[in-house]
């Protein structure tokens, strides 16, 4: 590793080189509160370079067989795997996660990512229709696009990056891709492993930096033709106002406000440690985290007695250590931001019934001046509360009661978003119903987080535009053909 005054020094990665940039960005260890990583502060002159590389890269790439490809991809995610511990290590002290969520989620779902297009590459097939009348037979053909630009947040770095990179390398386009500021570590080393694995120089190019320097330059090139956005939805916005002159194509996976439902019939020895687990995973910083439960009346007492209870034992601190379950926040604003809806929430009359305010923060000596939070659970809250309404993207959530069916569909619908929501029910009558009136990419019924990656993922309202899984991002990073032959 690149070090300088014993800081880490990132470079970006074009056409095959690391190259050091002309200013850096600081990037801190969110469990200490110290700089530990120099990030470069790339602009248009970096992107422009990176472009070129992948442009030039894209003819001899797109020309390799599914085969080729899925070969290189394969070796990839050997190449992660073999170095698992090093990326879940840097994850973990890059972002504040826990190192137990960086080893059994992050990493081996980086890896998987991989694995999973190289498989899914060779299995798609297009369309053929007959006209048999006018002679005719119709059939689809599908080709990369180009250089796609690729823009990931900070939450799950090496995941997020990856899911964008695998597929579209495996459909043959060459990428630009640009990780999220404060979380670039990871994205740097998988970079050591591209040559040996045999992806070839410009596939595959990293271009570190801010979002309004490095990222909108990338937006606005005009030789990038294809956008794949994760982050947030105001991002989008201005993503999707930049790029409109250029009529890119994008894709949007956004943020998200949540529902869990639970009814008086649901299994609490079940629904309880997966909603804890859905609302307080990864410091709440998941964009299908839960933030809004709504309990049935019956229940609802019982519920939140042992919800609190259960949430008063996740352990919260180093992240290094394999016990503790709750990490720090990404940074000291972020910290702020979540903090600050928890105290608007208790001035608006809600309850805080544990973490934040309530109970006090045990760190060890070498975390105090880290951006750390306890599970926070909050009661009696109203719907139209900015708690009830708007993303926090921490280790909060809101419980309530509701007494009918159709009043929590249109409870759980009364939000901007659109991106995840679990139904809780024994009556497999009712979570079908409840699953088809709710607006929601996703909804899962008693689980959480139980993904498929064959399936559409991605979010309706301002939870985004588009979906990501085998299909979808083939035909994403894939541009259509529709070839008539009259014999
Ligand atoms: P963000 O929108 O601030 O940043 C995301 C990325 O966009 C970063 O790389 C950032 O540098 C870049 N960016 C910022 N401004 C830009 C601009 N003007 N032009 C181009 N790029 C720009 O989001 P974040 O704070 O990093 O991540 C948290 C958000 O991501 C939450 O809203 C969360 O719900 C969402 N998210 C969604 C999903 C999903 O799949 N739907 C997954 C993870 C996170």
């Amino acid at each position: 590793m690149a070090q300088s005054k014993a800081l880490l020094v990132l470079e970006n990665f074009i056409g095959g080189k690391f190259i050091p940039c002309s200013s850096y960005i600081d990037s801190y260890n969110p469990s200490t509160g110290d700089v530990y990583c120099k990030v470069p502060d790339s602009g248009k002159e970096e992107v422009e370079a990176a472009v070129k590389a992948a442009k030039d890269a894209f003819p001899l790439w797109s020309s390799k067989s599914p085969l080729e490809r899925s070969q290189i991809l394969n070796k990839l995610a050997d190449l992660i795997e073999h170095d698992l511990e090093a990326f879940a290590q840097a994850e973990s002290k890059d972002q504040g996660k826990t190192i137990t969520f960086a080893r059994t989620v992050d990493i081996p779902r980086a890896a998987y990512n991989f694995r999973f297009f190289a498989s899914s590459i060779l299995h798609h097939v297009t369309e053929c229709t007959e006209m048999a009348t006018m002679g005719c037979v119709h059939y689809t053909s599908r080709s990369p696009v180009g250089v796609a630009g690729l823009i990931s947040p900070w939450n799950l770095p090496l995941y997020l990056l990856t899911w964008k990179i695998a597929p579209a390398i495996a459909c043959g386009n060459t990428v630009v891709a640009k990780p999220s500021e404060m979380t670039s570590v990871t994205a740097w080393m998988m970079c050591k492993l591209l040559e040996k694995a045999g992806v070839p120089h410009g596939v595959v190019n990293i271009v570190f930096g801010t979002g309004a320097k490095a990222g909108e330059a990338l937006v606005c090139h005009p030789d990038v033709p294809l956008i794949s956005f994760t982050g947030s939805t105001l991002t989008a916005q201005r993503i999707t106002e930049k790029s409109a002159p250029h009529c890119k194509r994008l894709s949007l996976e956004l943020g998200g406000k949540n529902p869990a439902i639970i009814f008086d019939d649901a299994d609490l020895s079940q629904c309880i440690p997966t909603t804890l687990r859905s609302s307080f995973a990864n410091q709440g910083e998941i964009c299908l985290c839960t933030s809004r439960i709504f309990v049935q009346r019956g229940i609802y007492s019982e519920f939140l007695k042992r919800f609190v209870a259960e949430a008063k034992k996740w352990k919260t601190g180093n992240p290094s250590d394999p016990t503790v379950d709750v990490g720090a926040l990404i940074s000291k604003e972020h910290l702020e931001k979540v903090r600050n809806y928890v105290k608007k929430a208790q001035a608006e009359g809600a309850r805080v019934l544990c973490g934040e305010g309530v109970d006090a923060l045990d760190l060890p000596p070498g975390n105090q001046k880290g951006y750390f939070m306890l599970p926070t659970v909050i009661a009696e809250v109203k719907d139209d509360s900015s708690c009830m309404q708007e993303e926090i993207f921490g280790p909060v959530t809101c419980v309530v009661a509701f007494d009918t069916e159709e009043e929590v569909i249109k409870r759980a619908n009364g939000v901007k978003y659109g991106l995840a929501a679990t139904v809780w029910s024994s009556n497999v009558g009712r979570v079908h119903r409840v699953a088809h009136r709710l607006q929601s990419g996703l909804v899962w019924t008693n689980c959480w987080l139980v993904r498929d990656l064959n399936l559409p993922f991605g979010g309706m309202k301002a939870s985004g535009i588009g979906r990501e899984g085998a299909k979808d991002s083939y035909e994403f990073f894939t541009e259509v053909k529709t070839i008539t032959i009259k014999h």
